[in-house]
């Protein structure tokens, strides 16, 4: 096995599928990200873009190639392929415990002023308004959140994990147009320079993208950018 060390040149998708009981949900993907590439995916829902994304961090199997830097997605440990790849989905995980233990998923040894500054990027005002700071508990047993504030929450870690290759699966979707344009613009700054690929139901999200795909019944259909597709 291989150590993930960080992505150099490229992530690329040679020919990849993926086939759930005998059906293609992803055909023939062919598809090379560069190092810094910024890339929107598009297409109706159920087409495959979160199977897409899932590839990367190896969360569905893949027949065909997948290499990042020539090295073969199976090769490499999964633990360290995943420490550096950060997802946010519009499903969002939270353990019953404090925000700060939820935070310190993203990265066990992180400071509390670390944690603050990722909760302050990612909009979560919402916890200093909370009786105990990082020590409040969310979940059953204390806040409830929201799901924007969920989906905020989610996205605090993503910033305090800072990835090599950010995955943005609707993540953003809980909110409102402005918080969702101010988090945006927070993200794209915060990452500027490394891998995103962003998964949006809205064009308008990947207005800043210097790559478009569209993904259609599995395969990707068209590629360009905000103006040209
Ligand atoms: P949406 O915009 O609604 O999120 P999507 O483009 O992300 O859709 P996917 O979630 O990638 O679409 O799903 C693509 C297709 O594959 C769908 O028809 C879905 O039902 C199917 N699918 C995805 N995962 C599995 C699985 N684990 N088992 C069986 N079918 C699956
Ligand atoms: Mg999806």
């Amino acid at each position: 096995r291989v150590e993930f060390e960080g992505l150099k040149e490229s992530v690329e998708f040679v020919n990849a599928s993926v086939v759930v009981d005998g059906r293609h949900i992803l055909k023939d993907i062919k598809l090379t990200l560069r190092k810094g590439d910024r890339v929107g995916i598009v297409g109706h829902t159920g087409s495959g873009k979160s199977t897409l994304v899932k590839i990367i961090p190896r969360l569905v199997d893949y027949i065909g190639s997948v290499k990042i830097d020539g090295v073969e997605l199976y090769e490499f440990e999964l633990s360290s392929l995943r420490s550096r790849i950060g997802m946010a989905t519009q499903e969002t995980f939270l353990l019953n415990a404090t925000v700060r233990e939820n935070m310190l998923i993203a990265k066990p040894d992180a400071t509390d002023t670390e944690i603050w500054q990722a909760l302050k990027l990612a909009l979560c005002d919402f916890v200093e308004d909370m009786d105990r700071g990082l020590d409040s508990m969310v979940g059953e047993r204390g806040y409830s959140l929201s799901g924007g504030e969920r989906q905020r929450l989610s996205l605090a870690r993503l910033f305090l994990k800072n990835p090599d290759i950010v995955i943005l699966d609707e993540a953003t979707s809980a909110l409102d147009m402005s918080t969702e344009k101010r988090l945006l613009k927070n993200l794209f700054e915060f990452f500027e320079g490394k891998t995103m690929l962003i998964v949006a139901h809205r064009l308008s999200n990947v207005m800043e993208c210097n790559r478009i795909v569209v993904v259609r019944e599995g395969t990707i259909v068209e590629e360009g950018n905000f103006y040209t597709l």
